[in-house]
This record gives C-alpha cells, structure tokens and sequence, in this order.
C-alpha cells in the first residue's frame, strides 16, 4: 500500500517507549522534568478499515500492553478532526480575547461596563478563554502527531510506555546525541592535563 498524502502509511511510523530514565531539575524557579526512553516498532500493519487490536510486548522489561491500529481512513480522518477542532478552538478564544480588548480600547462606553463587571466574573471568564487557546493549541500539536496508534487509558504500565510519533522519536534521538556530544566534550577537557 503506498505511502498517504498526509503520511499516514500502512506500517504505523509511531513507535512506543520503554521509560529508562527519569530526572527532575529545577531551571531557575521551575521544575524541569527529563524522561529518557528506548523506541520500538508497533510492528503492525494498519486494517484496510476500521480497527486493529494487538498486544505489544516491550523488548526491555516484557511488559504486554495492548495497541489499537487504526485503517489509513480513520487514521487520516481523526488527525484532521482533531486538527481542525483544535484550531476552531484557538482562532474563537483568541478573536474573543482580541476583540474584546480592542472595542473597551476604541469605546469609552464598552471600557465603563467592563470596569463593572465584577472580579469574580471577569477573571474566570478571561482564564476560560486562555485555557480554550491553550487547550485547542495542544489538541493542534497531538492532530500533528497523531499516527492512529492508541494504547488504551487505563492500561498498566502507559504511562511508562507512551506511544510517539517518529517525529518526537528523532528529535529525542537528536537531543540524546547533542546531550552525548557535550559531555563526551567535558570529559575530554577534564580529561586533558
Ligand atoms: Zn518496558
């Protein structure tokens, strides 16, 4: 089956993690949380429709976790939904964060209601909208790497075997390599009498 327009091919490119590594460091006043992860294929060749259930074994620890493939349709379908909910949400809660801010700049009368519109109504009203920009971004962010491969919520172990597309694996791979690089650099310069 050739490859889709959108990169939706009949072998699954997403791949699930086995979790090696965990580290929690603190970067000025926030926590940064670093997760190191071995990859492996899905393995699985997509349905012509609908849904394909396997169990996966991890190559580390022989955990079996259950996998959901979907068809190339649902798969292509559900990025596109996804996307498209997600930039409807984004685009409506920033338009109304904008537009309300520039019509209480241009109207003296709109700038006096809003002044009696009491805290407690403003500021969740105003979180709302944030949240909904932030929220559609992310579901933006997932229909860009979503593959079609599911494990189910609720599954042991998930959360230590997350699935992720081959564009998030190369760029852990690449952030791996550089991270290698700089501290083999270290190591010789330490090393160096
Ligand atoms: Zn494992």
């Amino acid at each position: 089956m050739a490859e889709s327009r959108r990169g939706i091919g009949s072998r699954p490119s997403a791949m699930v993690g086995h979790m090696t590594d965990s580290q929690v460091t603190m970067v000025g006043t926030a926590l940064k949380v670093t997760m190191r992860y071995l990859h492996f294929p899905v393995g699985v060749t997509r349905p012509p429709k609908g849904y394909r259930s396997v169990e996966w074994t991890c190559g580390v620890c022989g955990a079996t976790l259950p996998i959901t493939v979907a068809s190339i349709t649902l798969a292509r379908r559900r990025r596109i939904w996804r996307g498209l909910g997600g930039l409807v949400l984004t685009l409506c809660a920033l338009s109304v964060l904008i537009a309300t801010t520039a019509v209480a700049n241009t109207s003296a009368a709109v700038a006096d209601w809003l002044d009696t519109v009491p805290v407690w109504v403003m500021f969740p009203s105003c979180m709302f909208l944030v949240i909904s920009a932030i929220t559609g971004a992310a579901l933006l962010v997932l229909a860009w790497h979503d593959d079609g491969v599911r494990i189910p919520r609720g599954t042991p172990r998930r959360a230590t075997h997350p699935v992720h597309s081959a564009k998030q694996v190369e760029r852990m791979r690449r952030k791996a390599r550089r991270l290698a690089h700089r501290s083999g650099q270290t190591k010789t310069k330490s090393n160096t009498p």
